[in-house]
């Protein structure tokens, strides 16, 4: 589930953010479409030739009150730190420049895979006339475009060859999950909490991705194996750009990559935010298991018992497509109701993981089509064959039906809600994929 990870970098207007997209393939999701979500987008998941990684693009994070130079390297130092390969852009109609150069050499000193990419080449002379580039000593310039997309498949071979051998990535089988949440919602108070309650640290080591500070530990209780990934530790460690908005949801993104449930923690004594929702829907696209935790529950004054009541439902408004996700009301700071966040962790890993019978699934869609028989759209009734597994952790459902198109969302609705109300699936995304009988 760790995916290797691609940095993008090099100076302003070069077409990081160009290739960024192309290589996204402009992926259009849910969380994008929100209105007022900001659509200029740093991290995202790609894939090439069946291999899916992470790609970052640096120039998205900007420090204010740096010059060029030192933003530069600032960005060639979070690509080194985060990435498992670089690809350094360059202006293939300008030719090698100062910057170019100072950050050939920070990438030199890293001893990381680099790939050259001299964009703009947007035709046969300027894709041949990038030589000059060798002086960088970065290996063979690959010229590309990014504006039509030309050479972008040589470049691509090129990154992935350089990708982590698959079988040197330990993982365990513990459980893992992060606490996502806004600056000062109170991530490493909940985390030396749960520390503090009946378990055992098995080891505390910084993340593979350096991104976050990773804590093992031994429920004593069950024996069961967890891993705490930390993303609100790293931010004490004083690096300018770790305060920067862009570089908190990056972190978050990939600490969302990593874990199997994600709490989203929110601050009860303030609403929700467009950040909240982002990384919420992130985590929801990612097909992880997500609880929402309003933290600081303590500090909301004048409560009665319909305050809680009141703030579930703003939580289900603002969050429409996280039905699913239990909502706990806690307190770090008192420690209040803190147990339930293991427990619901340990839940819904295991709905996560379950898998369901066709038998079962062909039931339960007998009786569904008796409730609610399939609409008829455009003259033409939807029908339905039959519902089987073919994934967990999200659990994914495949139907057979006559004609994918007619397959609407109502009744994709409709199927997974009486999925929801015979199985146990608390906590996690199920999708839903309509397929042609053949
Ligand atoms: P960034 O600052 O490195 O992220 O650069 P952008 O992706 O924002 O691109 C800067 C400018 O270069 C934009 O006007 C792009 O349209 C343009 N650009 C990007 N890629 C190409 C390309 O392959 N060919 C040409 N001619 N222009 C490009
Ligand atoms: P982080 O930035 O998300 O890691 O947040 P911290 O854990 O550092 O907490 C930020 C501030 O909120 C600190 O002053 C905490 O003491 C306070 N805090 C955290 N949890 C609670 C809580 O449940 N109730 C109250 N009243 N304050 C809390």
């Amino acid at each position: 589930m760790v995916l290797p990870t691609v940095a993008l970098v090099g100076r302003p207007n070069v077409g990081k953010s160009t290739l960024f997209n192309r290589i996204a393939e402009e992926r259009i999701s849910i969380v994008e479409d929100t209105p007022g979500v900001t659509r200029d987008r740093i991290y995202t998941h790609a894939q090439w030739l069946g291999k899916e990684f992470s790609l970052i693009d640096t120039g998205g994070i900007t420090v204010s009150d740096l010059s060029l130079n030192q933003e530069i390297k600032t960005q060639a130092e979070i690509a080194i730190n985060e990435a498992d390969i670089v690809v350094l852009v360059v202006d293939a109609r300008v030719g090698v420049t100062n910057e170019d150069e100072a950050v050939a050499r920070i990438l030199y000193q890293a001893q990381k895979p680099v790939v050259l990419a001299a964009n703009k080449a947007d035709n046969l002379a300027q894709r041949q006339d990038i030589y000059d580039f060798y002086a960088l000593g970065l290996g063979e310039p690959y010229p590309v475009s990014g504006v039509h997309g030309t050479g972008m498949g040589d470049l691509l071979d090129q990154i992935i060859k350089n990708f982590p051998d698959e079988n040197l990535v330990v993982d365990d089988d513990s459980i893992k999950f992060s606490f996502i949440g806004r600056p000062n919602v109170g991530k490493s108070s909940l985390v030396n909490a749960i520390l503090g309650e009946n378990r055992v640290i098995v080891s505390n080591q910084e993340g593979t991705t350096r991104d976050s500070i990773d804590t093992k530990f031994i429920d004593r209780d069950s024996g069961q194996l967890y891993t705490m990934i930390d993303t609100a530790g790293i931010r004490k460690r004083g690096k300018v750009y770790e305060n920067t908005e862009k570089y908190a949801v990056m972190r978050a993104l990939r600490a969302i990559d990593r874990s199997d449930v994600v709490v989203v923690v929110l601050d009860g004594a303030q609403g929700i935010r467009e950040q909240d929702k982002r990384v919420a829907g992130y985590a929801h696209e990612a097909g992880r298991g997500v609880i929402i935790a309003v933290n600081k529950w303590d500090a909301v004054s004048n409560k009665d018992q319909k305050t809680m009541q009141e703030f579930t439902e703003y939580i289900r408004q603002e969050f429409r497509y996280l039905s699913y996700a239990p909502i706990i009301f806690i307190s770090a700071l008192k420690h209040q109701r803190l147990d339930q966040i293991v427990e619901l962790v340990t839940a819904i890993n295991e709905n996560q993981q379950r898998r369901i019978q066709s038998s079962l699934l062909n039931e339960l869609l007998l009786k569904a089509t008796a409730i609610a028989p399939a609409p008829i759209v455009k003259n033409r009734r939807l029908k339905v064959y039959y519902l089987t597994q073919v994934q967990v952790q999200p659990p994914t459902f495949v139907v057979f039906v006559n004609d994918p198109e007619l397959f609407h969302f109502s009744y994709e609705r409709f199927i997974t809600n009486q999925l929801r109300e015979v199985f146990d699936f608390t906590g996690t995304p199920i999708k839903l994929i309509p397929r042609l009988r053949k």
